[in-house]
């Protein structure tokens, strides 16, 4: 954890409790571990439904990466965070002509995910430039509601249905620049997004001459459990450059670049939410630790039945046992499936410590809600030289009327 005991407590008594809390160090670190793995060869353009935070924003835009969005919202977001049209990728899926027409108006490249959208795109941006989302029939991810490529997914242009694309793009008079696929999310291992590669630079030679670039989407793994491998990447770019050099020797355009689009692998490891424990209780010999960690601040564990380390912070120094019992961290939503962390060594808690949350920096607040009309928490920037930074204000109770 980047933060001290001390700091922590500081935190949530100077900007309220639950808290995220992002460290600029780590998140700097993981842009420069990809674009450095990569070489150059693979540009990675960060997916911002992961984390949409504009100070985050403008530091990954200076290290060097681009960005996807998925809506027009997550374009404005981005364009207000300084993000050229150039460097905005556009993904969206079902996405009405009003929206294409915003990111057409910007001159955003467009990516269709389905033969009807290809139509839509070519009716508002006729003669323009757009890329198509290709299902390569693989897929991967961690649980079945994050696999989005393979026989059973929404996602993506089934690769039979190349034929009737080009006959699109040519009645719309649309220039095709690029093919994109997005495999599923949170892979650990290289194998899957490699063969997924595979398959797509074969439909690229056999469909598609003269693209400008070909991305492989995201899906890049972190280790959410403390004795879990990280991914590799050597290992995942070892895999890809060699299908990548005897694709470029075997297609026309020699010039054609590649691309990827982490979510989580940017964003994930630099974030902590903080919350603090307000009560404690035994029921029917099952132990709870109930705290402000509600479903409406991170969904991925009621989600995704994500598991995140959690961490606790006592109050008193040394007050912690070294080997507390078990309980489960529940959180204030009025459901009893709300439940942050099942069987956790956290049993000593008591009112008033902090329970700590890992791992938080992806889908953690971007995810969050206001059920229950509670208020989402404040998000806090450490900075490289060690101050704190409020880079989001808490919601307020005017802010859940403000609409009405
Ligand atoms: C969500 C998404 C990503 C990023 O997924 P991660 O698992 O966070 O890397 C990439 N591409 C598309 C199209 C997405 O929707």
């Amino acid at each position: 954890m980047f933060l001290s005991r001390e700091e922590a407590f500081g935190l949530l008594s100077q900007f309220g409790s639950p808290l995220y809390v992002y460290s600029e160090d780590i998140l700097r670190a993981r842009c420069r571990e990809l674009r450095e793995a990569f070489c150059g060869r693979i540009h990675p353009s960060f997916s911002i439904k992961a984390n949409s935070n504009a100070a985050l924003l403008r530091m990954i835009r200076e290290e060097g990466i681009g960005a996807d969005a998925v809506s027009c919202g997550e374009i404005f977001i981005l364009e207000y965070a300084g993000f050229d049209s150039s460097e905005i990728f556009f993904i969206p899926n079902n996405a009405s002509e009003k929206e294409l027409c915003f990111a057409a108006e910007r001159d955003i490249l467009i990516s269709a995910d389905s033969l009807s959208q290809l139509e839509a795109i070519g009716r508002v941006n006729r003669g323009g430039r757009v890329a198509l989302r290709i299902n390569p029939g693989i897929g991967a991810g961690h649980c079945d509601k994050v696999v989005t490529a393979g026989h059973a997914t929404k996602f993506g242009i089934d690769p039979a249905l190349c034929c009737e694309a080009k006959k699109i793009i040519k009645a719309f008079d649309l220039k095709l620049t690029g093919v994109n696929q997005h495999i599923g999310s949170l892979f650990l291992e290289p194998g899957p997004y490699v063969k997924a590669a595979e398959a797509l630079l074969a439909i690229v030679l056999e469909h598609f001459p003269g693209l400008e670039f070909i991305d492989f989407g995201g899906g890049f793994g972190v280790p959410y459990k403390k004795n879990e491998q990280r991914l590799d990447l050597a290992a995942l770019r070892d895999g890809l450059f060699p299908l990548m050099d005897s694709f470029t020797a075997h297609y026309d355009n020699k010039d054609v670049s590649f691309k990827c689009e982490p979510g989580r692998y940017i964003a994930a490891e630099c974030g902590i939410l903080l919350g603090t424990v307000n009560a404690v209780k035994e029921c029917f010999g099952r132990r709870y630790v109930g705290t402000d960690l509600g479903f409406n601040v991170l969904m991925r564990p009621v989600l995704y039945d994500s598991w995140h380390e959690v961490q606790l912070i006592k109050k008193e120094e040394d007050g912690g046992c070294a080997s507390a019992p078990l309980a489960d961290v529940t959180g204030n939503i009025c459901e009893s499936g709300d439940i942050i962390a099942a069987s956790r060594p956290v049993g000593d808690a008591e009112n008033g410590d902090i329970i700590a949350v890992g791992n938080a920096g992806a889908y953690g607040y971007s995810m969050s809600s206001v059920y229950n009309s509670r208020l989402r928490p404040a998000e806090v920037l450490k900075t490289t030289e060690g101050k704190f930074r409020l880079i989001r204000a808490a919601d307020t109770l005017q802010s859940l009327t403000a609409s009405f």
